[in-house]
C-alpha cells in the first residue's frame, strides 16, 4: 500500500474521513483553516529560502500579502482579522528568528520510505519535510504548525510524524542514523512563536514503524468508523457524513417537519427530566433537614411515606486482598480494568503504550443511546 503521512492522519482522526478522501476520491473544499495554513507555510519558505540575502521583515510581509487569498473568507471582517493574524504571526517569527542564522539544508524536502509488515509485504509512505537545518553539530528536522492548540512536551517526545519524519530524513542521509542524538526533531507552533523539540531512538523508530502498520491493517481491512472530535468543525465533507449530514436537511430538500416535532419533544422531555432531578435534589435536601430537626428517620404524608435510609460503599486495601486472593486463583476473577481511568491517562502514555492497549482493545457490548447537546 501506498500512504502519504497526512493520510494517515487523516485515518487516525477519522477513518471515515479517510475514506471519502482517499477510498471515494471526493474533493474535500478547503476551509479558510487550511488555506491561512497553506499562505504562512509558503511565506516561512520564502523567509528561510537560502540566497545571498536574507529577506527583510518587509519583504516577507509583501510576499504574504502577495499569496494571500481573501475568497475562502465568510466577511470582510474576518478575512482583516485572518490577515492581522497572520502578520502578527509573521512578525513576531521573524523578531525571534533572523533567517541568517540558520544554515537551511532543504525546504520542503519530498521523501519515501519502504516499511515491511509480517508477510514481508512492501508498503511505502510518504511526505514532506517543511524544513531540514544543518546545525552545529548535527541536523534540525523541523514542521510548521498553525494549529490553536499545542501538545505537551511529552506528547512531542513520542509524537508519531517527528519519528516518520526523522525516517524520511534517513532514507536521504543514511549514514546519520551513526549520530542519532544529534538529530533534533521540532514542532513549531507559528500562532504561539513556540518550537518543541525532542530527538528520537532507534527503538522509537521501531515502534513508530509499527504503529503505521497497524494503521494500514486497520485501513486494509476497511474500518471507517467517523469519529465526531473538534476536527469536524474543519471537515469538508460533514453534508455527507452520517454524524452531521442531518444538519444540511434543508439543502437536501427533505420533508423533516415530523422528525423536527419529535425531536424537539425530546430534547424537551430530556429537559424537563434535568429540572425534575434537581427539583427532586432541592426538595431531598430540605426533608433530610427536616428529619435532622425532628430527630425522626420516617415521615408520613397523605400519599405515602418517606424513610430515611442509610446505605455504606466500602473500598478494600488492594494489596491485602491480592496477597489473599492471588494464592487461591481467584485474583483476576475481581479485579477489573477501569476503562475511564484508562482513557484518562491515555495521553501522557508513550505512544507504543497506547499503540499496544489499542491492540488489547476488543469490543464487549454494544448498546445505542441518544446525547442531547442543547443549542
Ligand atoms: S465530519 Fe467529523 S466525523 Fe464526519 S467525516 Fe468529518 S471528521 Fe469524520
Amino acid at each position: 500500500m501506498r500512504i502519504s503521512y497526512s493520510s494517515l492522519d487523516n485515518y487516525q482522526n477519522c477513518p471515515l474521513k479517510y475514506k471519502f478522501k482517499e477510498i471515494d476520491h471526493i474533493k474535500e473544499p478547503k476551509s479558510k483553516e487550511a488555506v491561512f495554513g497553506s499562505v504562512l507555510h509558503d511565506t516561512m519558505k520564502f523567509i528561510h529560502t537560502p540566497g545571498i540575502l536574507s529577506p527583510t521583515m518587509d519583504q516577507a510581509m509583501e510576499h504574504y500579502s502577495n499569496i494571500w487569498n481573501p475568497a475562502v473568507f465568510e466577511s470582510p471582517d474576518e478575512e482583516r482579522a485572518a490577515f492581522s493574524q497572520g502578520v502578527k504571526i509573521i512578525q513576531d517569527y521573524m523578531k525571534k528568528n533572523n533567517p541568517a542564522d540558520f544554515n537551511v539544508a532543504n525546504l520542503e524536502s519530498r521523501f519515501q520510505i519502504e516499511i515491511k509488515d509480517d508477510k514481508n509485504e512492501s508498503h511505502i509512505i510518504s511526505g514532506i519535510i517543511d524544513r531540514i537545518d544543518k546545525t552545529e553539530d548535527g541536523w534540525e528536522i523541523i514542521d510548521y504548525k498553525t494549529t490553536k492548540k499545542m501538545p505537551s512536551q511529552e506528547k512531542v517526545d513520542n509524537d508519531l510524524q517527528l519519528s516518520v519524519y526523522l525516517k524520511g530524513f534517513l532514507s536521504r542521509y543514511p549514514k546519520e542514523i551513526e549520530n542519532l542524538s544529534k538529530i533534533k526533531v521540532s514542532l513549531y507552533y507559528l500562532k504561539h512563536g513556540v518550537k518543541l523539540s525532542a530527538e528520537r531512538t532507534v527503538e522509537q523508530l521501531q515502534k513508530g514503524e509499527q504503529i503505521f502498520l497497524d494503521t494500514i491493517k486497520l485501513i486494509e481491512a476497511e474500518k471507517f468508523e467517523p469519529i465526531v472530535s473538534p476536527l469536524c468543525d474543519w471537515c469538508g465533507f460533514q453534508n455527507r457524513c452520517p454524524m452531521w449530514k442531518h444538519k444540511f436537511k434543508e439543502l437536501r430538500k427533505i420533508d423533516t417537519e415530523e422528525v423536527n416535532s419529535k425531536i424537539a419533544e425530546y430534547i424537551e422531555l430530556k429537559s424537563a427530566i434535568n429540572i425534575t432531578k434537581e427539583r427532586l435534589g432541592k426538595i431531598q435536601e430540605d426533608i433530610m433537614n427536616y428529619l435532622d430537626q425532628e430527630g425522626v428517620e420516617r415521615v408520613f404524608g397523605e400519599n405515602g411515606i418517606i424513610a430515611r435510609t442509610l446505605r455504606k460503599t466500602y473500598k478494600y486495601d488492594d494489596k491485602k486482598i491480592k496477597e489473599l486472593l492471588e494464592p487461591l486463583d481467584k485474583w483476576k476473577d475481581v479485579v477489573k480494568i477501569d476503562g475511564i481511568a484508562l482513557k484518562n491517562i491515555m495521553g501522557i502514555l508513550p505512544v507504543e503504550v497506547r499503540s499496544e492497549i489499542e491492540k488489547a482493545k476488543v469490543v464487549d457490548k454494544e448498546t445505542r443511546s441518544l446525547v442531547v447537546k442543547k443549542k
